[in-house]
């Protein structure tokens, strides 16, 4: 065990590390939609090289059955009431990369869909969390600490708190992630009071309630122990009304409590040195393969083949929030202004997905729209691009940019969340920094950061400089585990 660890579990009159249980409602690489998953499957598998016995529940949803039909176990099964109706509870068990999952089995709730939408996405996860905390004295593992993933399981610690108290459930401490403050699952009162029969008197400003609605990730900040969210600067901006979605006033309540800590990216996956879908493979000291991984993204895209030509990419989700606006702004006026080529892999609005594929016609053999989803094209675009631009208007974490450095991609991003906390902009009087950045939510802004990218791609020293810089950092999960294990022993 780590010092550090020793020293405080020593304080607070401890020897052993926590128990963990890990509340969430997808888990890679089981079930996955989103980042969400990747947290919660890599997580206690660094969290057991800590010495910390982290275990996961989760639904045991259909794309989960499928696959895993003939390797779960059958621990238990009981019944919980949903209202006035009594639901069967099985409690499978799965081992996956050395950690063990629970997984929560009722076909009614998980037959399809792992988030069905509206109400009865509610009613999923309101089952799920009934479940969850019905089922951890039967477990035969006692955690010290649950920790609660998002809306989907924010409602636990309220439960535990208000409906178990002096049991177990109400002894053990509460840690809740935000991965997204977007989504906070509101719903009507009466709905949630019918299946949760929660007491009318919780449904004020001061617990559940919140603009008409009964609000789970505010019953959540209220109620649990810890808060964190997936950045340090995320953690300071959700605390304004800008980006808190209308929960800044319980944020900064809890401000006290309320911390960041980033995510990591798998760094076997994500490895230029041994990725099999790239035509060449490199690192720091030898980049001459990335050379090659440029020219085949070039020819495969039907882009000029140009080794000197700056190839800025993008692998994004088409949305506002990933600043696509900005780049529709600007986008015609960069490629008349500078020699450059411009590649983008990605999906989302309509309006966006049109722009592009005009913006292809009018860009022939200089720019390439890949309107899709390919895991293994996003690789070659990381190996392949010179600058990768990511400039959201929010980002609780993101995991792009630094994916884009492993792979010796500069970033150009703007300062928000996990961009400005991983990114560190490129100083020209000493030559440290992994890349590029600006402040404002601005287009002509975005526009000078490109251009300050585009001067140093003329100076070959300057450039392998700051590739060195970015492919050295180190984003792998170690660190995140080693922040979320001081976490769950700060709650002890
Ligand atoms: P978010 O989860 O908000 O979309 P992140 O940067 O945290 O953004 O993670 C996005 C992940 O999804 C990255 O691994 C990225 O490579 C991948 N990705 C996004 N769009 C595509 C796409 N069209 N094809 C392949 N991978 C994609």
């Amino acid at each position: 065990m780590k010092k550090e660890f020793r020293e405080m579990l020593k304080e607070r009159g401890r020897t052993e590390m926590p128990k963990v249980l890990l509340a969430a409602a997808e888990c890679a690489p089981l079930s996955k939609t989103g980042g969400l998953a990747d947290v919660v499957g890599t997580l206690p598998q660094d969290l057991a090289k800590l010495g910390i016995d982290a275990r996961v529940i989760t639904p045991y949803h259909k794309v989960i059955k499928d696959k895993y039909r003939d390797k779960v176990e059958h621990l238990f099964d009981f019944e919980v009431l949903l209202g006035w109706v009594k639901e069967y509870v099985g409690i499978e068990r799965l081992e996956v990369n050395g950690i063990t999952v629970y997984l929560v089995d009722n076909e009614k709730y998980f037959g399809d869909k792992i988030y069905r939408g509206g109400e009865p996405e509610g009613q999923q996860y309101m089952y799920f969390c009934r479940a969850v905390i019905e089922a951890v004295p039967l477990l035969g593992f006692d955690p010290d600490v649950i920790h609660c993933n998002d809306w989907h399981t924010s409602i636990i610690p309220m439960l535990a708190h208000t409906q178990y108290i002096g049991s177990m459930q109400d002894s053990i401490k509460y840690l809740l992630t935000i991965h997204n403050i977007a989504f906070q699952g509101k719903f009507g009162f009466d709905f949630v009071h019918g299946l949760l029969g929660i007491d009318p008197g919780y449904y004020t400003y001061e617990y559940l309630e919140h603009n008409g609605c009964a609000n789970f990730l505010k019953a959540g900040c209220v109620f649990s122990d810890r808060i964190n969210t997936v950045s340090p600067s995320y953690a300071g901006e959700i605390r304004t009304p800008y980006y808190a979605e209308g929960l800044d006033g319980i944020l900064n309540a809890r401000g006290a409590v309320l911390t960041g800590i980033i995510n990591g990216i798998d760094k076997v996956a994500f490895n230029p040195h041994s990725d099999p879908s790239l035509p060449a493979r490199y690192d720091r000291g030898h980049l001459k393969g990335k050379a090659k991984c440029k020219a085949e993204l070039q020819a495969k895209m039907g882009l000029e083949q140009r080794p000197d030509v700056p190839l800025v990419a993008m692998v994004t989700r088409m949305t506002e929030q990933k600043g696509f606006d900005l780049v529709a702004y600007i986008l015609d006026e960069l490629m008349n202004t500078e020699d450059i080529q411009f590649m983008l892999l990605g999906t989302g609005d309509a309006r966006f997905e049109d722009f592009m594929r005009g913006a292809e016609s009018r860009f022939p053999g200089r720019l390439c729209a890949y309107l899709g989803y390919s895991e293994e094209l996003s690789h070659l675009v990381y190996a392949g691009s010179d600058f990768f631009l990511m400039p959201s208007r929010f980002e609780p974490c993101g995991l792009s940019q630094m994916i884009a450095m492993r792979y010796g991609s500069l970033p150009i991003v703007r300062e928000t969340g996990g961009l400005k906390d991983t990114v560190m902009p490129y100083n020209k009087y000493t030559g440290e920094g992994t890349g590029f950045s600006f402040a404002n939510y601005n287009a002509h802004e975005m526009l000078d950061a490109i251009r300050k990218a585009l001067e140093c791609y003329k100076d070959e020293e300057t450039m392998q400089g700051l590739i060195g810089n970015a492919m050295k950092e180190d984003f792998g999960f170690e660190r995140s585990a080693l922040d979320y294990a001081r976490h769950y022993i700060w709650m002890l």
